[in-house]
């Protein structure tokens, strides 16, 4: 998307808005209502549910060599294919009905027996690292170490084991369970997204399985990528006195981006510019310099009003400078709202069940009213959506990515806990 010279007008009206709104009201102790709760520990002693889960524990070993697999297939964003392929065949071995859809994402539908709700897995399958990157695993006593491992490998990983665990359990629920490895997470969630759009009201909740184990985010960070550039003819140094300068416009908009309050109590927000650009010699102007702006909040009125500021203040830096500005927009991921904002999220079913499970199991049971997870493709379209992890570990984005393995086993049993409760354990068939 590009757009040149939007007025300043308009932007400073949507600042007018909100950026000068009152704070919200302060927050009022949650009231979960019991029966939101939907696990109970008893559900851990339903003899399928119990063999299920031990079937994790004792093909652990497996579920890390496929980790390891997994990891080892080259998958960044836009180039899944051949990860995915590794899913489907996988799918379809356990007998799901599979599917690829146009954009890439692998979809593995588990049928109920009816009369339940439709619960979506989904775990993404690419990486921030470009192809040629080396994703050899190292394994390193109770940690793995690849580029890739922890964010999201494990998590493909993990949702493999459950679909296995709950075929070699012989579990029955009654809503369907459908499983996606998503593609292209990491540029926007657009693959979640597409889903969602060509799936219209199929998904009654969404449980995307990303991000450390410990936390369940039931919200959305809301983050806006663009690319802001100036542009002017261009001089030699000797005769640039007094002629339009896109880096000097562009020192001015970023310093003055800088001084932005931001407002207390709406939820907060962060920005960074995070890359620069422009020129190729010393001895000119160049005729374009650029600078990009990674902005967040889960509050969307604050979101779009720092967003309108933002540019007001690159338009009002480029006519100072005489100079020509335009804007690209990488990337928009829409935010869900603040705390307050989720009040009837919180006490929704899924986030309490998660809850309980995730504190029943010990794992941890902090709730993040936001996240920035392929579950914000849902948080923004009003189904219940949350984000819970795949293992402990660290550094992800980084060359020296790490993965806790032992931790991988509980995050993993806690998503089939989920599918059981969410997606209701149906009647077991009578054995003969
Ligand atoms: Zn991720």
């Amino acid at each position: 998307m590009l757009r040149s010279h939007r007025t300043v007008a308009l932007s400073l009206a949507l600042v007018g808005l909100s950026l000068t709104a009152t704070a919200l009201p302060a927050q009022a102790p949650v009231q979960v209502p019991p029966e939101a709760n939907r696990f109970s520990a008893e559900v851990m002693d339903i003899s399928s549910v119990a063999r299920a889960l031990h079937w994790l524990e004792e093909h652990f070993e497996d579920q890390v060599e496929e980790w390891i697999h997994i990891n080892e297939i080259p998958a960044p964003s836009r180039m899944e294919e051949e990860r995915g392929r590794y899913v489907a065949e996988r799918m379809e071995a356990e007998g799901l009905e599979v599917s690829v859809d146009a954009m890439g994402n692998v979809v593995g539908i588990r049928r109920g027996v009816g009369d339940g709700p439709t619960l979506v897995f989904a775990s993404h399958m690419d990486t921030v690292f470009p192809m040629g990157t080396d994703v050899t695993v190292h394994r390193d006593g109770d940690v793995l170490r690849a580029p890739g491992i922890w964010d999201n490998s494990a998590a493909v990983a993990n949702m493999l084991a459950v679909v296995r665990a709950l075929n070699s359990a012989g579990i029955q629920t009654r809503g369907d369970l459908i499983f996606i490895g998503t593609v292209q997470e990491e540029i926007g969630l657009k693959g979640m997204a597409h889903w969602l759009d060509e799936n219209e009201g199929v998904a009654d909740m969404l449980v995307a399985i990303d991000g450390g184990l410990g936390a369940i985010s039931y919200g959305a960070l809301g983050i806006y990528w663009t690319i802001y550039r100036f542009h002017a003819e261009g001089a030699h140094t000797n005769r640039s006195p007094g002629r339009p300068h896109p880096v000097r416009a562009l020192a001015d908009a970023v310093r003055s981006i800088y001084e932005i309050q931001i407002p207390e109590g709406q939820g907060g927000a962060v920005y960074n510019v995070g890359m620069l650009g422009g020129g190729s010699i010393f001895n000119a102007i160049p005729e374009e310099a650029s600078f990009s702006m990674d902005l967040r909040s889960v509050n969307p009125i604050l979101l779009d009003s720092l967003d309108a500021e933002i540019e007001s203040r690159v338009a009002r830096a480029a006519e100072a400078h005489g100079v020509e500005w335009s804007m690209e927009v990488d990337s928009r991921s829409e935010a869900g709202g603040t705390e307050e904002q989720l009040a009837d999220r919180r006490i929704h079913p899924l986030v309490v069940t998660a809850e309980s499970i995730y504190g029943h199991l010990e794992l941890g049971n902090e709730l993040r009213p936001s996240g920035s997870t392929d579950a914000n493709a849902g948080v923004v379209r009003g189904i219940p959506s949350i984000a819970v992890g795949r293992s402990l570990g660290g550094e992800n984005h980084t060359l020296s990515e790490w993965a806790d393995i032992p931790s991988a086993l509980p995050a993993t049993q806690a998503v089939l806990l989920l599918a059981v409760t969410l997606a209701e354990l149906a009647p077991e068939p009578i054995s003969q």
